[in-house]
């Protein structure tokens, strides 16, 4: 275990590596940033965003949650959304799950988790959407691995719902929307491929923030 008085001697290292191979290392990161991407992942202390997607200092706008949840009333996510798409104008969105989430195992688990019940009742909503395929997947680890990839993709129509989101995608082609798990088991990044302009156009009659209707908007990008 690293001792907290270590972190700073860390720390002092790695600014003097920065600046060996890049005496301006700080100083041009300080002036702006203009991160292409915005990840949206689980605050597992195994899972550090930065590393996995092999990016740098300035290259990722993150927020990290328990279990990467987007929900609507959650002002935290909503403004972090709002921010990356209008002002940063990230070109990918990607919410990253995990296999072996806590926090989707503890919501499957039908009992009274205090504090943290209305926080997983978003994943025991996922659960109750997809429950008869759920429920024909009779290995429970198997079942616990699917919930995790739904999780994601329900993750990502709520970013879809988004207004940021459908507006920037009308007006300039960008963002798109990705989902991905990270496998703990082997430290490799699965793209679960979903069909972003497809789900656009699925939950655009309900969800239509543009008054343009996305339907009349191009192929993918
Ligand atoms: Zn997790």
């Amino acid at each position: 275990m690293t001792s907290y008085e270590q972190i700073f001697e860390n720390n002092k290292r790695w600014v003097a590596s920065r600046l060996a191979t890049d005496a301006q290392f700080f100083e041009k990161l300080a002036r702006e940033q203009r991160p292409d991407y915005l990840y949206i992942g689980c605050s597992d202390s195994r899972v550090p965003a930065n590393e996995i997607m092999g990016l740098d200092a300035g290259e990722v706008f993150v927020h990290r949650n328990i279990a990467n949840l987007v929900n609507n009333i959650d002002m935290n996510i909503m403004s972090v959304i709002n921010y990356a798409v209008r002002h940063l104008e990230v070109k990918h969105i990607i919410v990253c799950g995990h296999y072996n989430c806590g926090g989707v195992k503890a919501a499957m688990q039908p009992q009274d988790l205090g504090i943290l019940n209305p926080w997983l009742r978003n994943i025991r909503d996922v659960y109750r959407l997809h429950m008869e395929e759920l429920d024909a997947i009779e290995d429970s680890a198997q079942r616990y691995n699917r919930l995790v990839e739904l999780n994601v993709q329900e993750q990502c129509l709520n970013v879809i719902k988004t207004a940021s989101v459908q507006q920037s995608y009308v007006e300039k082609g960008y963002p798109t929307v990705h989902g991905w798990v990270y496998d703990l088991h082997n430290g490799l990044l699965v793209d679960l491929k979903i069909d972003f302009i497809g789900l656009l156009h699925e939950i655009q009659k309900i969800y239509d923030l543009t008054g343009k209707g996305i339907g009349k908007v191009g192929s993918r990008k």
